[in-house]
């Protein structure tokens, strides 16, 4: 198998079989990431992913799952990405679901029906890295798009029937837009249909703007406390009809639930619960022994 690091793999499906189509990010300039600093982007050539499929195809001829990589391979033209498809169907016949994790902005460049039949190839499940509905925030952060466009580009997504995850970076904001960053956030993913709401606590990884703009004191970052109360304000204005889980977490113990509106309350009641009497040394541990996004 043919793969550039770094790989990223969907924690949530540790034994799904890993294809690199593209490397690198189409974007590479959000300032609170350096994952893909160095790696251009570019497809792999045709020849090198059906070797991988062969090799896919001796060693797993049954799969019926996959994760394509590098950061967002989505971001292929409809015409470079559906003879991709086909042949991951040629080589394993049994495929159901292909799976990436993409940019907003990379649904763009594909109407509805392009969609729909690429959900018809087996790309029914991707992972949109929202981070923020906030205007203000995603220019902050440098993400490349706008909460209209989330709006525009998930209701193509719905309306193709392609299920999608979106991701609430908590904390982006800092203390001068944390508010701005959860309500307005909520009200933006609250338009949209996603399968699952995961969230994660920012953390200023060595090499990023946004901690060298913390250092000369530009950005202010929220405390463990002030994150809690950001992400409790996220969740009460949150009305998705979705799973919700806090991936990365910056809790000491799991608010994931199946059915959102379910246990909304009891999701708010632990948050309540944590503000008060969390253990935010330890949530601190856990948010900085992280090494990468
Ligand atoms: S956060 Fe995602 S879109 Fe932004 S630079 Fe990193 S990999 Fe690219």
């Amino acid at each position: 198998m043919h793969f550039t690091e770094p790989v990223y793999r969907n924690p949530y499906w540790p034994t799904w079989p890993l294809l690199e189509i593209t490397r690198g990010c189409t974007h590479n300039k959000c300032k609170f990431c350096t994952m893909y600093k160095g790696v251009p982007f570019g497809m792999t050539p045709m020849e090198i992913i059906e070797e991988d499929l062969k090799e896919l195809a001796q060693d797993m001829p049954h799969a019926r799952t996959i994760q394509l990589l590098s950061a967002n391979p989505i971001a292929l033209s409809y015409d470079r990405l559906a003879p991709v498809l086909e042949k991951i169907n040629e080589y394993l016949p049994e495929i159901r679901y292909i799976y990436a994790a993409t940019r907003v902005t990379d649904i763009s460049n594909k109407s509805v029906e392009q969609l729909k039949k690429l959900k018809d190839l087996g790309m029914r499940e991707i992972s949109l890295g929202v981070e923020s509905g906030d205007d203000r925030v995603l220019d902050r952060i440098r993400k490349g798009y706008h909460s209209a466009d989330i709006i525009e580009q998930c209701a193509k997504l719905d309306e193709a029937g392609i299920a999608y995850w979106m991701t609430f970076l908590n904390g982006t904001g800092g203390r001068e837009l944390s508010h701005d960053h959860a309500v307005h956030s909520a009200e933006i993913f609250s338009q949209c249909h996603p399968m699952t709401i995961g969230t994660g606590g920012l953390v200023l990884f060595p090499g990023t703007e946004l901690l060298a703009e913390a250092e000369r004191g530009e950005f202010d970052p929220l405390s463990e406390k002030e994150m809690l109360e950001e992400l409790r304000k996220f969740a009460e204005q949150l009305t998705c009809d979705c799973r919700f889980i806090t991936h990365h977490t910056i809790s000491g113990r799991n608010l994931s639930t199946s059915d959102f509106l379910k246990d909304k309350a009891l999701i708010l009641s632990e948050l309540d619960r944590q503000i008060q009497k969390g253990d935010t040394d330890l949530m601190a541990r856990i948010r900085h022994s992280k090494r990468t996004l």
